[in-house]
C-alpha cells in the first residue's frame, strides 16, 4: 500500500496561522487555496511580492500527500527549502545539483509519506522514471510556478514546460494550479491551453504597484544622472541598478562607490562565494545598492527596496515590471527609474537582427523591443501603458513623470525630413551608409575630419538642421527609430529608410515628437519642488 502524507492540518486558516503565523489571508488567496483544497484547478496571474507561494503551500499541508512544486529556479530552491524547514514544514527538493546520494534520500523520505512539499525541475518530470518514482508516493497538488516559461510567445520561454501538460493526463484527479506574475493576455491564454487547463479556475489579480513611481528620462551621462537620482532622493536606501552587460554593471558599481554610496556588483561571471556574500548583504545591511545583470533578484524577498533602476533599456515589458516590481513591496513609496537613449535603441535592434534562430524568434523579440519603446516614448500615463499591456484598464495615475510633469509633444517633420533626406542621399548619390553620429554631425554642419574626407559638407543637407542641438539630434533620431520611421542595418547599425519614413519624405506623413528638456535631471527635480 502507498503511504501518504496525512494532512497537517484541518483547515487552510489553522495553517496560517501556525505555520507562517500570519493573521489573514491576502487578495484572493483564500479562494485560490479553498479551489485547490476542493480538488479543483487553479491558474493564478499575481504580481511579484503577491504571495503566490501560500497558494499552493498552504493546500500541500491541508491535503493528504506531498504538493510537488515545479519550478524553473534551481538556485533558489535551497532557500526556498530552508525557509520552510524553519518553520516545521518537511520540504525537500530533487535537481541536477544534488549527488545520488542525497537524491534517494529525498526519494525515500517522499514514499515513506514524510514529506508536505517536494520541489522538482521542470526537465525531471519529462523523465519516464521520475513519473514512475512520483506514483509510489502520494501526490497532493502540482503547482507549476513560473508558468510563464510554457509561453513560446513570452520572454523566459523554457522548453521543458511543454512536458508538463502530460500531468493532466497521467494524474487526471491530482489537482493543479499554475502562477506567474505575467500576465499579458496571450500568455495567460497559452498557460491555460497548453497545460490543460481550460477547466480551472482563474485568478487574476490587479497588477497596479500604486507605490512606484515610474520615471524614464532620456540617457546623457548615465552614471551621474543615476548618482543625481540616488544621491538626492535616496541616499541612504537600498536599491538594485539594473544593467544588460557584466562590464556596464562593473563600471557603474565602481563608479558609485567611488562617490561613497555602499554599490556591489552582482552578474553570473563573479563566483558562488561572491554572489551569496553580496546578497546577503544586501538582505542583511541597510542602504545596500546591488548594480546586476538580471540574474539578481529573482525570489529575493526584500520589503524596503526603495528604488529599482535600469541604466540600459529592458529587452520586454515583462523584464521590466518584473524587475521594477521589486521595489517597494512593504507598500511605501519607491520609484523604478529608466535612463534610455539613440544607443540603447541601435544597439537592441542590431542584436536582434544578429540573433541566431529563425525568423519567428526574431519578429518575437522585435515586438518585445517595440513594446517597451512604446511605454517610454508615451506621452500619456506610463501606469495606463503598462497596465494596458498587461490587459489592465487605468485612469492616469498621478504618480508617474507624465502624469507629474506633462511632455509636450511638437511637430517633428521637418527635421525629419532633414535627416531621412540625408540619408537617401547620401544612399542613392553615394552608395553610402552611416550611423546616427555622422548623420547628426551632417545636418549640424559640423566639420569632422570624415566630413572633410568624404566631402560631405557638399550636400544639399549640410548644415541645414544647426537649429537644433546635438543632443535634440539624439532624440529625434531615438523617436525616428522607436517609431519605426528609421531603421538600423547590418553590423554597424547603419541607419536606413522604412516605407514608413518614405512617407515622411514624400510629405504624406507628419511626425508628432516628444520635446525633451535639455538637462532631464535637474529639470524634472525642480519640478518637484
Ligand atoms: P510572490 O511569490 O507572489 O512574489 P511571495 O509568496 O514570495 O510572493 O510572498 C511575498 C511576501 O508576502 C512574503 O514575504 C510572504 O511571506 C508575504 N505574505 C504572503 N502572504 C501573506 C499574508 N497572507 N499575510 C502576510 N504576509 C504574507
Ligand atoms: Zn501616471
Amino acid at each position: 500500500p502507498i503511504r501518504a502524507t496525512p494532512p497537517r492540518f484541518a483547515t487552510a486558516g489553522e495553517a496560517l496561522h501556525t505555520v507562517f503565523g500570519y493573521e489573514s489571508f491576502r487578495g484572493e488567496q483564500a479562494a485560490i487555496i479553498d479551489q485547490l483544497v476542493g480538488g479543483g484547478d487553479a491558474v493564478v496571474l499575481m504580481p511579484t511580492g503577491g504571495g503566490k507561494s501560500l497558494c499552493y503551500q498552504i493546500p500541500s499541508l491541508v491535503r493528504e500527500g506531498t504538493g510537488v512544486v515545479v519550478s524553473p529556479l534551481i538556485a533558489l530552491m535551497q532557500d526556498q527549502v530552508d525557509a520552510l524547514l524553519a518553520n516545521g514544514v518537511r520540504a525537500a527538493f530533487l535537481n541536477s545539483t544534488q549527488d545520488a546520494a542525497e537524491r534517494s534520500r529525498v526519494e525515500r523520505a517522499y514514499i515513506a509519506g514524510e514529506l508536505d512539499i517536494l520541489y522538482v525541475a521542470p526537465e525531471r518530470l519529462s523523465s519516464e522514471s521520475t513519473k514512475r518514482f512520483l506514483d509510489r508516493g502520494t501526490i497532493a497538488l502540482f503547482a507549476i510556478d513560473e508558468a510563464h516559461c510554457v509561453s513560446q510567445w513570452g520572454h523566459d520561454f523554457r522548453p521543458d514546460y511543454l512536458a508538463l501538460s502530460e500531468l493532466a493526463e497521467r494524474w487526471p484527479d491530482v489537482p493543479r494550479i499554475a502562477l506567474t506574475a505575467t500576465a499579458t493576455e496571450a500568455t495567460h491564454r497559452e498557460i491555460t491551453s497548453r497545460l490543460r487547463l481550460e477547466g480551472a479556475a482563474q485568478f487574476v489579480a490587479d497588477f497596479d504597484r500604486p507605490n512606484i513611481q515610474y520615471r524614464i528620462v532620456p540617457k546623457a551621462e548615465v552614471r551621474t544622472q543615476l548618482l543625481d537620482f540616488i544621491t538626492t532622493e535616496y541616499p541612504t536606501d537600498a536599491g538594485i541598478v539594473y544593467g544588460l552587460s557584466r562590464n556596464t554593471v562593473e563600471r557603474t558599481a565602481e563608479f558609485l562607490s567611488a562617490r561613497g554610496l555602499k554599490a556591489l556588483p552582482y552578474h553570473a561571471g563573479l563566483d558562488a562565494a561572491t554572489r551569496a556574500a553580496t546578497q546577503s548583504r544586501f538582505l542583511r545591511e541597510d542602504g545596500i545598492i546591488v548594480v546586476a545583470t538580471i540574474a539578481f533578484g529573482m525570489g529575493i524577498d526584500k520589503p524596503d527596496v526603495r528604488f529599482v533602476a535600469h541604466v540600459d533599456l529592458p529587452k520586454s515589458v515583462e523584464g521590466y515590471y518584473q524587475e521594477t516590481g521589486r521595489a517597494g513591496r512593504d507598500g511605501l513609496p519607491s520609484t523604478a527609474w529608466l535612463a534610455y537613449g539613440l544607443n540603447d535603441v541601435v544597439q537592441q535592434r542590431r542584436m536582434i537582427d544578429e540573433s541566431p534562430g529563425d525568423l519567428a524568434h526574431r519578429r518575437k523579440l522585435s515586438a518585445h523591443l517595440d513594446a517597451m519603446l512604446a511605454l517610454c516614448e508615451t506621452v500619456q500615463c506610463r501606469r495606463v501603458n503598462l497596465l494596458g499591456y498587461f490587459g489592465q484598464r487605468a485612469e492616469p495615475c498621478g504618480n508617474c513623470d507624465t502624469c507629474l510633469t506633462p511632455p509636450e509633444s511638437w511637430d517633428g517633420t521637418v527635421p525629419a525630413q532633414k535627416l531621412l533626406s540625408t540619408v537617401v542621399r547620401l544612399q542613392r548619390e553615394r552608395n553610402q551608409r552611416y550611423g546616427a553620429g555622422h548623420l547628426i554631425d551632417i545636418v549640424r554642419g559640423k566639420q569632422t575630419p570624415r566630413v572633410t574626407q568624404f566631402s560631405h559638407d557638399t550636400l544639399a543637407t549640410w548644415g541645414i538642421g544647426s537649429d537644433l542641438s546635438e543632443s535634440q539630434w539624439r532624440g529625434v533620431v531615438r523617436q525616428l527609430l522607436a517609431q519605426e520611421l528609421l531603421k538600423t542595418e547590418g553590423e554597424y547599425g547603419t541607419l536606413a529608410l522604412t516605407a514608413g519614413g518614405a512617407d515622411v519624405l514624400s510629405g504624406g506623413r507628419t511626425v508628432i515628437l516628444r520635446r525633451e528638456p535639455e538637462r532631464p535631471e535637474r529639470a524634472s527635480r525642480s519640478a518637484r519642488k
